[in-house]
């Protein structure tokens, strides 16, 4: 049986942000995307820390190899606002990209241009006054690694968080396809969660349905046949 990708959203947050860029480069990075040469003051830049390699409290983490996935492909993805009841319009670009590393953890850490129109202006103001900090990324994997055995979790019987020896048991997330977007969120709210079937889930529940999925019993159906005497 052929496993479906996951589709996963995973919280982050924002580090920084700049109201004028400092770099030069910025703009001309930001002007790649843009059909008109934008000026410094028509946008302000945000920096994300998008995702890591640490186990989070999902018990689920990144090896350093899909982080550099990540990295390439979250350039050019758009940057949503969550539960914008308005619609589903991006408020910005991720225009670069890159990894940071601090002693053992490493991130990846986008760079976002919002334009300053009058549309964008409470967005750009809840997160300059630390109202909107958190974001998630929304991605689809292929394959949830099992840390204890090596095989996908959803064919195996360990459990995320439990220990098995001096192993903890956690989801190594391979395989990463796509990045689909990044969002702000209002700071406190759930940012991460498996989304299938249009449906947000837990990890645990997201892999409990995979597993019965895929340890349900096929059904044959055969045409019949009359034995003839
Ligand atoms: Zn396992």
């Amino acid at each position: 049986m052929e496993l479906q990708p996951f589709f996963f959203r995973r919280e982050g947050s924002i580090v920084g942000l700049r109201v004028h860029p400092t770099d030069s480069s910025a703009a001309d990075e930001v002007n790649q995307f843009a059909l008109r040469p934008l000026k410094s003051e028509e946008f302000a830049v945000f920096t994300l820390d998008l995702c890591h390699n640490q186990i989070d409290r999902h018990f689920s983490r990144f090896p350093d190899e899909e982080l550099e996935t990540i990295n390439r492909l979250v350039v050019g993805r758009p940057l949503m606002e969550r539960h914008d009841l308005r619609g589903s319009l991006p408020r910005g670009t991720f225009f670069r990209s890159r990894l940071h590393r601090d002693d053992d953890r490493t991130s990846v850490r986008p760079d976002v241009y919002v334009l300053r129109t009058p549309d964008n202006a409470s967005f750009i103001l809840n997160i300059e006054g630390g109202v909107y900090r958190e974001t998630s990324i929304g991605f689809a994997f292929q394959t949830p690694e099992c840390s204890v055995c090596g095989r996908d979790l959803r064919t195996c019987d360990h459990v995320p968080g439990r220990t098995y020896g001096d192993v903890l048991c956690h989801s190594i997330m391979r395989n990463v396809l796509e990045v689909i977007e990044g969002s702000v969120v209002a700071s406190g709210s759930q940012g991460t969660g498996f989304v299938a079937g249009g449906r947000s889930s837990s990890f645990p529940d997201a892999l409990e349905s995979a597993r019965s999925l895929y340890h349900r019993p096929i059904e044959l159906h055969t045409s019949r046949t009359w034995a003839r005497e």
